[in-house]
Order: structure tokens, then C-alpha cells, then sequence
């Protein structure tokens, strides 16, 4: 099975507090990976890389920050799924090869990564970890060229699948996402200074002006030396097919993600799923937090009453990328607590992102109803989830997602709610502008996958 990881990038050139930015940078997108972080800065002495298991703010001290100098860095905050080695998987890369120090770090996976392996190790080369990101590497360095930037475009030419990532060098910060646009990747400005970053939260904090997304199949080189910025595709042109899961669930609701803003996104879903699916209720309760802003759609719609009726301890992980089953199944009543005295006697109508495996969604049902709720109406604001995916979202094996082996009315029955309800593939589409529905990835929906898995 590849090593698979949902991750966040950042990076930043042209900023004298390179290091610090990006540790910024990071935090925001912290949401997107907590297993480990990394930043690789660069002066004029070369590239210097710290990299570790844990938060953010575990793994950067005021002295590991010194330590890192220059006006350009990159870096990651990242989540695995599979077992291994997670400190030799932490991101970015650094390797010292034919085009001199070269960074990589990356988020979404490829989905050839063991055939290159295989083929690699074959050829004499040794891995340090499982990660995609060193098999990159390795065909940058073994590449038939001349420069960097072509020995880039021949790997990527070999690989399959889904990656935004991001290069440092000794003379340009290299920005490059996949033909499909698997997974989301942004460009600002804050003056001189050129930033990319997986959502546009990290630019608000850290003061950028959101300018575009790096379009599918663009790299952007930003020079090093004089600031210049070059743009191409130098790879075959596909249908993009973003990831509409970072709208329903993955990315911060205060991030414009694809240039769509992921709040609004999420309420329209909200709004389609009261009309889709309407019920008698005295109260919308989202599950929080990713079913908030679909919540607070469906009461407008429905003209129900919103409020938090669960509430969440936020300093504890979240359950969809807690690794461990003994974690997750814990974590539920560790992270999620209900209000009781606004559950009692009522009719909920009970708003949440997805449901995986429903083991998660059946425990918080329990929860409401032990405090007190008359009846629970569960309002899911995406369609059934019966497809694994293969570009970079933690989601379990097909037999583990309870849509793929269950009907609507036996899902019902075991998260043991009084009526169900998910959003339709049409209106997700329309929620998303996607008239033809041609314009995103909807693969872990409907099984159509743009890459076929490896
Ligand atoms: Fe996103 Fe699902 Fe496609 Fe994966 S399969 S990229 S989660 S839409």
C-alpha cells in the first residue's frame, strides 16, 4: 500500500524572517497534519532543515528558529496513515545531489510511488522512509538533464496522482501542482515577498494578499537572486479535477480554497440539504466543528433554530485524523460533550460533514439522545461516501466505509437515528458551480476515479 498522507505546505522567498513566516505559516495550516512538522531555510551558506514529530509549536523552539536563516523556506505540517517509521517520513526533504541542495516537501500522494520505488531500488538506490516525496527526489537527481527544472519535469512526468509541492534550491523556491489539481495550493504577495500556502488562512496570518491559485499542471519558479517569477505547464494538460472533500470537510471554513471561499461553500450545502431533506425539528445542532457552517444553512432554510448543542474540546486531536482505532473510538466522548439543557425534550436535527465508518456518527446520536433529545434527525451535507481515496485523504479501505456494504435504511438503523438524509451528487455539484459536474473529484462518491489507483 503506498504511505499515504494529508498534509499542509507552505512556503515563503523574498522575506527577511523567512523561518518565522513559514513557522506561521504552519500553524495555520496545523489542521491539515499534526504527526509532524518541518521547515528548510536557505542563505547564502546553503539550506538548513529541522524537522520533527509533533505540533508545530512543539517542534519549533526560538532557538530552532535561529537556527534556520535566510530569505526563503518551506515548509509542512503532515499526517500519516500507515505505520513505519513517522520521524524518517517527516517533510521537507533535503538532499545534496547533482543540482546542488534541493528541498522537497508535499501534500496528496502519487499513486505509482511502489512501482518507482521498485524500479529505483532495482537500480541501486536506498530509501531513508516510505515517503513519496524521497522517491521525487530520487528521480529529480537521476533525471536525463541538464538543469533542475527540466530534471523536475521529467519526474513528474513519471508520476501518477496528486501533489502541490514545493521546492527550495540554492537559487529558486519552485511551487508545482499535478496535471488534475488533486489537492489545493495558493501564490501571495506581501510586497516584494512571494508566499504559497495549502489555504489562504496562512496568508491572513501571516499578512499575504491571496493573488491566485497555482493552476493544475502549472510550476512557478520564483528566482531566488533577482525576485523574478516564471510560470509554465510543462506537462500534458487533463480535465482539472480538484478535491471537492476539502470544501465538505478538509480545509479551514475561513480559507478560499480553488478561489471559492470554503464558508459559503458549506452553507450552500447546508441550505440544499433542508430542501432536500426537511423534517419537523425544534433545533439544529451541529456536529462540531467541520458540520457548523452546513448547520447554520440548513436553519436558515429550514428556518429551525441553530445552536451548539454539542460542544468540543478543542485541545484534543481531531477523530478523522487520529491514526489509531483505540484513539478514535476514545475520542469521541474526550472531544465531543453535550449541552444538556438545551438537548432535553427536543427534536435535534443532528448536521454533520460525512460518514466513514459510522461507528463515530452512532456514538454521538447515543450521546444526544442520553441527554435528554426526543428524537435525532441525522443531515449529512455530502453524499454517501462509498469510495476510498487515492490522492492524499485519509479515508479507510472501501470495506471499511459503511455506505459501500449498506443501504440508506440499515445505515439509519445502526447509527440508530430517526430519519437520515445526505446531500445529493447533483446538488453538491451545484453547490460547488459545477454545472457538467466534469469539474472536481467526486471519486470517493461515485468510484469514478480521474487517476486510476495504482
Ligand atoms: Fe477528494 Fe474524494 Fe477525490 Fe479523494 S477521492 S481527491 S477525497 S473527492
Amino acid at each position: 500500500m503506498p504511505f499515504r498522507d494529508e498534509c499542509g505546505v507552505f512556503g515563503i522567498c523574498h522575506q527577511a524572517e523567512a523561518s518565522r513566516q513559514t513557522y506561521l505559516g504552519l500553524y495555520a495550516l496545523q489542521h491539515r497534519g499534526q504527526e509532524a512538522a518541518g521547515i528548510c531555510s536557505g542563505d547564502e551558506q546553503g539550506l538548513h532543515l529541522h524537522k520533527s514529530q509533533g505540533y508545530v509549536a512543539d517542534v519549533f523552539t526560538e532557538a530552532v528558529l535561529d537556527a534556520l536563516p535566510g530569505d526563503a523556506a518551506i515548509g509542512h505540517t503532515r499526517y500519516s496513515t500507515t505505520g513505519g517509521n513517522v520521524a524518517s517520513a517527516a517533510h521537507p526533504f533535503l538532499i545534496h545531489g547533482r543540482f546542488g541542495q534541493v528541498a522537497l516537501c508535499h501534500n496528496g500522494n502519487l499513486t505509482n510511488t511502489e512501482a518507482l520505488r521498485t524500479r529505483l531500488i532495482a537500480d541501486g538506490h536506498t530509501f531513508t522512509s516510505p515517503s513519496d516525496s524521497e522517491v521525487l527526489l530520487a528521480l529529480i537527481n537521476r533525471a536525463q538533464a541538464d538543469n533542475l527544472e527540466d530534471a523536475l519535469v521529467a519526474a513528474l512526468r513519471e508520476t501518477q496522482g496528486a501533489y502541490s509541492l514545493l521546492i527550495l534550491t540554492e537559487d529558486a523556491l519552485i511551487a508545482a501542482r499535478d496535471p488534475h489539481g488533486f489537492r489545493p495550493l495558493g501564490m501571495g504577495h506581501l510586497g516584494e515577498t512571494v508566499a504559497f500556502s495549502s489555504e489562504t488562512c496562512a496568508f491572513d496570518l501571516v499578512g499575504a494578499q491571496y493573488e491566485r491559485d497555482v493552476q493544475p499542471g502549472e510550476m512557478v519558479v520564483v528566482s531566488r537572486r533577482t525576485g523574478e517569477i516564471r510560470s509554465w505547464f510543462p506537462l500534458p494538460k487533463v480535465q482539472p479535477r480538484p478535491c471537492v472533500f476539502e470544501h465538505i470537510y478538509f480545509a479551514r471554513p475561513d480559507s478560499l480554497v480553488y478561489g471559492r471561499s470554503v464558508m459559503v461553500a458549506r452553507r450552500e450545502m447546508g441550505r440544499r440539504l433542508a430542501l432536500r431533506h426537511p423534517v419537523e425539528a425544534d433545533l439544529v445542532v451541529p456536529v462540531p466543528d467541520s458540520g457548523v457552517s452546513a448547520a447554520l444553512g440548513y436553519s436558515e432554510q429550514s428556518g429551525i433554530s441553530f445552536d451548539f448543542g454539542i460542544i468540543r474540546n478543542h485541545y484534543v486531536g481531531r477523530t478523522f485524523i487520529e491514526p489509531k482505532q483505540t484513539i478514535r473510538s476514545f475520542g469521541v466522548k474526550v472531544k465531543l460533550n453535550p449541552v444538556r439543557h438545551l438537548l432535553a425534550g427536543k427534536r435535534v436535527v443532528l448536521v454533520d460533514d460525512s460518514i466513514v465508518r459510522g461507528t463515530t456518527s452512532k456514538k454521538i446520536v447515543q450521546m444526544v439522545r442520553e441527554a435528554g433529545a426526543r428524537e435525532v434527525h441525522m443531515r449529512i451535507a455530502c453524499p454517501p461516501t462509498t469510495h476510498s481515496c487515492f490522492y492524499g485523504i485519509d479515508t479507510p479501505k472501501r470495506q471499511h466505509l459503511i455506505a459501500s456494504y449498506m443501504s440508506l435504511a440499515e445505515i439509519t438503523a445502526f447509527v440508530e437515528a430517526d430519519t437520515l438524509g445526505y446531500l445529493d451528487l447533483e446538488d453538491l455539484e451545484g453547490c460547488m458551480g459545477d454545472q457538467d459536474g466534469q469539474n472536481f473529484c467526486y471519486a470517493c462518491f461515485t468510484g469514478d476515479y480521474p487517476v486510476v489507483p495504482g
